[in-house]
């Protein structure tokens, strides 16, 4: 049996990395479980323009890579596990994981949240065969190809513009008139030569499963109800996130779409009432505003209330 920790951060994106860095300052030892996306949503995107203090904006990973040294040089460590079951209602609180049992004082949970898929049965059997969640990871396969991106905020926008330096045309597939996309971004990829927007149109189907490739993509058109074939070699989904909470289910409570629902900003509940020690942070407990900097505030706040909670309880 392992020692009992003070601090243990459950995911290192920016939320759990900022909780990491005020832990650890705070002399608390942090153990940071990394997840099964180690770095979260920034790892895997590319220039960050709106964090403050870099005026010519700074590469995701390269921000996060940044933030996780920041943290061990104060004393933090990292385990690439991933939770199997949590036992929020032991003291000290229990986290299994594959490498064995981990007890922790205060729990922070910076889970994040991970891509949205249609759950289409080609689209899955085709990830990896050209569907793909993540254009900076893949995009580089498609140099010359055309392909889609389906989705019309922001993810989605982003995505077809980084996705014209490699691929030769872009269709962006939209499923309604208007776009949840800010109004800059839009305009970006309206602007674009090489983008052709299609809106009130939707994926039926993702074709090439025989050859176990993507080979385009069955359409159809919402309002007239008439199907087509688009002819594509990559599609890329940029549909917004789930969060990654169902391990708490039945624990803590969630809302409707299963985020983590909190009170004095981090503090999580069950049945309403405050569950001691355990703070939620960044995406995993925010569906409104879902920026790196309101991550990393809140993975501030997470830590502050976990010193506090400790101190009380005489450490
Ligand atoms: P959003 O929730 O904003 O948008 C998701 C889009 O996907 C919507 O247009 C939605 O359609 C569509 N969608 C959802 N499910 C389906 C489905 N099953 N089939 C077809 N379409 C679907 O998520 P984003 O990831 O784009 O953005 C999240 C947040 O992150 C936002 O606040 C955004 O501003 C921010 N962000 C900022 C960036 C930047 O500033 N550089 C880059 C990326 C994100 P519908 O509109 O019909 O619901």
């Amino acid at each position: 049996m392992r020692e009992i920790r003070d601090t243990v951060i459950l995911g290192s994106g920016c939320a759990g990395l900022t909780a990491a860095i005020y832990t650890a300052r705070a002399g608390l030892k942090p153990l940071v479980l990394e997840g099964h996306e180690p770095g979260g949503q920034l790892s895997i995107t590319t220039l960050v323009e709106n964090f403050p203090g870099f005026p010519d904006g700074i590469l995701g990973p390269e921000l996060i890579d940044n933030m996780k040294k920041q943290a061990e040089r104060f004393g933090a460590t990292f385990e690439l596990a991933h939770l199997n079951k949590v036992d929020l209602g032991a003291r000290p609180i229990k986290l299994h994981t594959p490498a064995g049992e981990i007890s922790t004082r205060t729990l922070i949970v910076a889970s994040g949240a991970s891509a949205r898929w249609l759950g289409l049965k080609s689209e899955q059997a085709l990830i990896g065969h050209g569907v793909s969640s993540c254009a900076t990871c893949d995009g580089f396969f498609f140099r010359g190809k055309e392909i889609a991106v389906v989705g019309g905020g922001d993810s989605a926008m982003e995505e077809a513009l980084f996705l014209t330096r490699f691929a030769s045309k872009v269709t962006l597939l939209h499923r309604r008139e208007s776009f949840r996309a800010s109004k800059i971004m839009l305009e970006r990829a309206m602007a674009h030569p090489n983008i052709e927007l299609r809106t009130n149109t939707v994926v039926e189907e993702v074709l090439g499963l025989e050859e176990k490739e993507v080979k385009g993509l069955r359409l159809k058109d919402v309002k007239t109800g008439v199907e087509c074939e688009l002819k594509i070699s990559g599609l890329f989904l940029g549909i917004g996130h789930e969060p990654n909470a169902k391990m708490f289910a039945g624990q803590m409570d969630l809302d409707g779409d299963g985020y983590i629902k909190t009170t004095g900003n981090v503090l999580t509940t069950h049945k309403g009432a405050v569950i001691p020690g355990v703070f939620a942070c960044g995406d995993v407990q925010d569906r409104r505003y879902r920026q790196a900097i309101t991550a990393a505030g809140s993975g501030c706040m997470a830590a502050l209330e976990a010193e506090k909670y400790l101190e009380e309880h005489g450490r």
